[in-house]
């Protein structure tokens, strides 16, 4: 199976599209059973996790796995012995090799991890191509934008999360390493201040512009109010859930195509939207299994509280029934577009956009900029930004008892002050209350709410 050429993945992406239910279901069945016999073969982990498992095994007969689980027994998870921590961890010592191969022929990507130890992810060509194939077929050639993505011809600009190993910046790196013309990308970090973005992207004036929905939401928010200046033609969103409010924005703001991929580290290009603005789950490559809190399968049209994901492009370092923390909700009826790919909706993901108000302007501040904060503070366990009025935020955080509350507690309050700050907000009035994050109703915790 991995030695599959990418002339016929490409194909295979493109028929498959619109095979029954069966029929996918079938090509399901036979790579699963392929990546299954060679994690049970080449991975130490799983050799011993199936040693057991009956020869003709169903997807419900292979145990539940976590990152919690497979993380220290990361040398004998991947397939390849020459994958060692050591190496690893020197690659990621050096910044400069984001975006490089790692032993000259995989990719790397860390999770920002808020909590515990961050999952490290190797890929190879295989991996690479199924899901390049996946983007090109559903994603570019569904929107015909495959040629303004051409960076050899168009600026694309991308405002990102910046100053680590994660999925969205090595993707960038790597084009703008391998590119011809790289005066043609511009990189912008989430945590700059929006002002400074605008202005960036005034200069630039990107033809694509990519990065996290909620962030291109309050760029939205500054083209509609005359700031942002740009007219981008495309607009790719990932790696967070694409709430109605974000599109609404970009589709009010931008005259533009907007894709939008629901991606994972462990999972990959998991779905797409297509032009009637549904997710399309890509079962062909890709295991979504609904579960509650116990691991019990969740029928469709019912919110599941995570989900289990087999990666079957994934043979370096096998994701089988490996659970995320996701709420997702697979829907019974076909899309009214012509894919035969199930519809998913993805919910509890992000948080809500903020609207604050100070010296009589309004301001948005995007989740992802609050949770990246978290990302680049350690010692905090759970967390929950809540707005509580037009001027004031509230923290709500457990601490890990390794380390000095108070002192986590300072380094916060400075980056959140300094945020709020650069975005004109010196009126909003920032407190680390004493009170634990709470849980909404479908028992998920918020990262970033609003409660007014
Ligand atoms: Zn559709």
């Amino acid at each position: 199976m991995k030695n599959l050429s990418i002339e016929k993945i490409r194909k295979s992406v493109e028929e498959a599209e619109h095979f029954s239910d069966d029929k996918r279901k079938s090509l399901q069945e036979q790579r699963l059973e392929s990546l299954v016999l060679y994690a049970a073969k080449n991975s130490n982990f799983f050799a011993e996790l199936y040693k057991d498992i009956p020869k003709n095994f169903k997807l419900e007969d292979l145990p539940v796995t976590s990152k919690k689980q497979l993380m220290p027994y990361f040398e004998d998870w991947v397939t390849d012995k020459d994958i060692t921590i050591k190496s690893l961890e020197n690659y990621f010592s050096d910044m400069e090799n984001i975006g490089n191969p790692f032993l000259e022929k995989y990719s790397v990507l860390t999770t920002s991890g808020t909590t515990g130890q961050p999952l490290w992810m190797v890929r190879d060509k295989f991996h690479a191509d199924v899901h390049g194939s996946l983007m090109a077929e559903r994603l570019f050639k569904r929107f015909g934008i495959a040629d303004l993505l051409d960076i050899s011809k168009n600026r694309c600009a991308s405002v990102l999360g910046t100053g680590g190993f994660h999925s969205a910046v090595c993707s960038f790196e790597r084009m703008r390493k391998n590119s011809i013309n790289p005066d043609n990308l511009l990189l912008c970090s989430i945590l700059e201040p929006v002002p400074e973005i605008v202005k960036k992207l005034n200069n630039f004036n990107p033809v694509v512009l990519t990065g996290y929905p909620s962030v291109l939401a309050v760029l939205a928010r500054e083209k509609i109010e005359g700031r942002l200046e740009i007219s981008p033609k495309a607009i790719a969103c990932s790696a967070e859930q694409l709430t109605d409010y974000a599109f609404d924005m970009m589709k009010k703001a931008f005259d533009a195509e907007i894709t939008n991929s629901f991606c994972s580290t462990e999972g990959g290009e998991i779905a797409f939207n297509c032009k009637k603005g549904n997710m399309h789950l890509n079962d062909d490559w890709i295991i979504v299994e609904p579960v509650d809190e116990n691991n019990n399968p969740v029928k469709d049209g019912k919110m599941s509280s995570a989900v289990l994901v087999t990666n079957l492009s994934s043979y370096l370092q096998p994701i089988i029934r490996y659970k995320i923390e996701d709420s997702i909700i697979i829907e019974n009826e076909k899309c009214s577009c012509k894919s035969m790919l199930p519809v998913i909706k993805i919910m509890g993901r992000s948080g809500d956009n903020l609207t604050f108000i100070s010296s009589g302007k309004s301001r948005a501040i995007a989740p992802v900029m609050l949770n990246f904060i978290i990302t680049k503070t350690n010692g905090i366990l759970q967390f929950q930004f809540v707005q509580k009025s037009e001027k004031n935020l509230e923290l709500r955080a457990l601490y890990s008892p390794e380390y000095d509350k108070n002192q986590v507690k300072r380094e916060i309050s400075k980056y959140v002050l300094e945020l709020l700050k650069d975005n004109d907000l010196d009126e909003v009035k920032f407190e680390i209350s004493d009170k634990a994050p709470v849980a909404s109703k479908g028992g998920k915790i918020k990262s970033v709410c609003v409660e007014i």
